[in-house]
């Protein structure tokens, strides 16, 4: 199977956002090698994982950016959005102010990417205990809904709709840019 650059027909640029200790660094990880990484930060400063990938007989470079930290001080950059045909905004099903914190990162996403981007918001740790809920899946679907926004809730650490979440986001942008 080869993946050398000239077999490539599109690359799409990926970006995940949301608050710090969400997941995204372990959502990234698991898709684009299969991993969950116990040292969850051993990915500090690497910028994007990449994944290549057929979509509709076309070789599909799927780019995914990892904030790396930074939104812990605010500072996500415009860079950081620059180019992204796709996005991801995740929030903890265990921690509801991750959830609540949706809109500014949807917000903030409308206004450093492009209109066109393609958004899928992401409930992440679905595998926690059902006592441990903070956000319940209907009400994140209410949300999504009303954003325009594609839903689904994931598990990084067991993989639990982690590929076809990504699957889903990619066929998207897909269907936008050919
Ligand atoms: P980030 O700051 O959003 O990149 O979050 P990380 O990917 O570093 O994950 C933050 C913490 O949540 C780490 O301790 C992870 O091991 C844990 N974590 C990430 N995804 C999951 C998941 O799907 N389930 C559970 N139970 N823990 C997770």
């Amino acid at each position: 199977e080869g993946e050398g650059e000239a077999e490539i027909d599109y690359v799409f640029k990926v970006v995940v956002v949301g608050d710090s200790a969400v997941g995204k660094t372990q959502l990234l990880a698991r898709f684009t090698r299969d991993e969950f990484a116990l040292d969850s930060k051993s990915t500090i400063g690497v910028e994007f994982q990449a994944r290549t990938l057929t979509l509709h007989r076309k070789r599909v470079k799927a780019q995914i950016w990892d904030t790396a930290g930074q939104e812990r001080y605010r500072a996500v950059t415009s860079a950081y959005y620059r180019g992204a045909l796709g996005a991801m905004v995740v929030y903890d099903v265990t921690r509801r102010a991750t959830f609540e914190h949706v809109p500014r990162w949807v917000e903030e996403l409308r206004a450093h990417a492009d209109g066109s981007t393609v958004v899928a918001l992401i409930g992440n740790k679905a595998d926690m205990p059902a006592a441990r809920r903070e956000v319940a899946a209907d009400e994140a679907a209410r949300l999504a809904e009303e954003q325009g926004l594609f839903f689904s809730e994931a598990s990084a650490l067991t993989g639990d709709n982690v590929e076809r979440a990504f699957l889903t986001l990619l066929e998207e942008v897909f269907a936008v840019v050919s």
